[in-house]
């Protein structure tokens, strides 16, 4: 995205407002691409940030995912969006409920909220039997960040111990990085370091990821580490994937077990007058093949999040 669009959409709201878990939904039988011949929607949307504390808010996202053709989302809250308290987390619970196997969410904890792993799997437990599939939108940064506060190193101790935690808890963990949070060097030497320290932790890069497409970085990441995917939203105007179709086309083919759908949709998305984010018309424009975009589109996080045998396996 430009920057203009960078702060409309998508990663924009953090921007502006300064800022595995491999379990099946509550009572949920994972069933990837059943019923063969109804319309279940092209994409399952593995990032968006809806509000969802209030009565009838995941109505809203609802009608956004029938017009967008976009069968399950999975829902990131930001500082402004999260629950506050007990009674806009049992109006959460409540909305989820009504839409199980459709709409499912992360959590989130900032890196200043908790002292120990301990403290911070006791809440992460808590988000799991609440319903959280995985932990995000990460941005490495404090609770209450000040004008030029710089965000945590990638690694970081205080990132760290939230790393940890999830990887104990058994929930992926979506990431956002830029030159101000979860910061890293050329070749993300941070970022390679978690994907080491934790090989059990999914991980889900997103946003200035994107930059270290042009040196190979993106890649070898990729490739070397199981642990590693990357969702697709804040490619098209922020990187080459947006640039170069045939690059984007190689790429996607040739990662395409380890990439998610996604467009970084949310609240300032609806509305007659919204366009439709730009990863939809991408993945009309690649023409790719049709095991590969199934697997993009819907499979990858069909596997990641709705899979009972994943979930076993998390747990080891
Ligand atoms: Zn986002």
């Amino acid at each position: 995205m430009n920057q203009l669009k960078w702060t409309q959409a998508g990663c924009a709201a953090a921007v502006l407002f300064a800022m595995m878990g491999m379990s099946a939904l509550p009572g949920e039988t994972a069933q990837p691409n059943d019923h063969p011949g109804t319309d279940k929607g092209r994409f399952i949307d593995a990032h968006v940030h809806y509000q969802d504390c209030k009565a009838g808010d995941l109505e809203k996202v609802a009608d956004w995912m029938q017009a967008n053709n976009v069968q399950r989302v999975i829902n990131h809250p930001l500082r402004q969006s999260r629950a506050k308290d007990d009674k806009e987390r049992a109006q959460q619970n409540e909305n989820y409920k009504a839409f199980q196997g459709r709409i499912a969410r992360f959590c989130i904890i900032f890196p200043d909220e908790v002292n120990s792993v301990d403290e911070a799997v006791v809440i992460l437990e808590r988000e799991k039997k609440a319903g959280a599939i995985g932990f995000g939108e990460h941005y490495g940064e404090v609770s209450k960040p000040q004008p030029g506060d710089k965000g945590l190193y990638f690694d970081d101790p205080k990132n760290m111990v939230l790393f940890a935690a999830c990887a104990k808890v058994g929930l992926p963990v979506m990431f956002h990085m830029d030159r101000g949070r979860n910061l890293d060097e050329k070749g993300l030497p941070r970022l390679e370091n978690v994907l080491k320290t934790y090989p059990n932790l999914i991980l889900i890069a997103h946003s200035d990821w994107w930059k270290n497409l042009g040196d190979g970085t993106c890649d070898r990441l990729l490739q070397k580490y199981p642990n590693l995917y990357a969702d697709l939203s804040c490619t098209v105007g922020r990187s080459a994937i947006g640039r170069d179709k045939i690059f984007a086309r190689e790429f996607f083919i040739r990662n395409a077990d380890k990439l998610l759908f996604g467009t970084d949709s949310g609240w300032w998305s609806l509305g007659q007058d919204k366009k439709p984010a730009p990863e939809f018309a991408l993945i009309d424009e690649l023409k790719l093949p049709k095991d590969v975009e199934d697997k993009i589109c819907r499979g990858n996080a069909e596997r990641l999040f709705w899979s009972k045998k994943l979930e076993k396996s998390a747990t080891k």
